[in-house]
């Protein structure tokens, strides 16, 4: 209503043209206000329990997972066992995740994958991580990688088990050397406050995904950020929106 008026007055004569340039701005102001308040800025992975945007996707830990998928309302979260909680792991737990997963809220598994710095050993986070990988096959639902040191081997796993799912590796800051490699083999690549602008700028937009993980600084920054590495507009940056289904729950 308020861009018709607008444009309305900006087209009457009679306006003198110090108040048509006024108008014009104010015009634009409201196009892009417009644009930020209907363009989905997907927060593909955060700790913050709290978050207030309808596009983050909340990192939920497994023993509190149940009380909060009851009482949310319009919220999506992940699920999954980190590779630094993988001495932890009973099977009860894989057993209650893989329940958990089919919940509509859950729109994602993981965090989960291989760190080098986990106290587990690598066999026992790779069978964690198996478990997890057909958890996320069997669901439908694409997966949030966390990877620290062992990228050959991610690499090597996704070209021998061929997953119909997305892979995400969430939080990457490495090199575009390794950016290159891990794009090749069809992996999406997920950028946050901390970042490698190389990486950033070699990385496709349909590869790119955006996270606010454990810091504070609002996902719109972020993405405002990347927007400006890649010399595009915010807009451009929706390949998170196609990923998961963000279905009214
Ligand atoms: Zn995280």
């Amino acid at each position: 209503m308020i861009i018709t008026i607008l444009l309305f007055l900006i087209k009457v004569r009679k306006v003198s043209s110090f108040y048509r340039n006024l108008l014009l701005l104010f015009y634009i102001f409201n196009i892009q206000n417009q644009g930020m308040t209907m363009f989905k800025f997907v927060d593909i992975h955060t700790h913050n329990i709290n978050s207030t945007n309808q596009y983050a996707i909340i990192n939920l830990k497994l023993n509190d997972a149940q009380d909060r998928l009851d009482l949310s309302k319009h919220e999506y979260f992940s699920i999954g066992i980190h590779p630094w909680d993988v001495h932890r792991v009973e099977s009860e737990m894989i057993q209650m995740l893989e329940k958990l997963a089919f919940n509509r809220k859950i729109i994602a598994i993981g965090e989960c994958g291989l760190d080098k710095y986990s106290v587990a050993t690598f066999e026992a986070q790779m069978e964690v991580f198996e478990k997890q990988i057909i958890i996320s096959e069997n669901t439908q639902k694409p997966i949030i990688v966390h990877c620290v040191g062992y990228f050959n081997e991610l690499i090597n796993l996704k070209k021998t088990l061929k997953p119909s799912q997305a892979w995400i590796i969430h939080g990457f800051r490495g090199k575009p050397e390794l950016a290159k490699q891990l794009i090749m083999s069809g992996f999406y690549i997920s950028y946050g406050e901390k970042l490698n602008i190389q990486s950033v700028k070699i990385t496709p937009l349909e590869n790119l995904c955006i996270e606010t993980d454990e810091s504070s600084v609002p996902i719109q920054e972020i993405y405002k950020n990347i927007a400006t590495i890649k010399f595009c507009n915010f807009q451009d940056l929706g390949t998170s929106s196609t990923l998961f289904e963000f279905n009214e729950c």
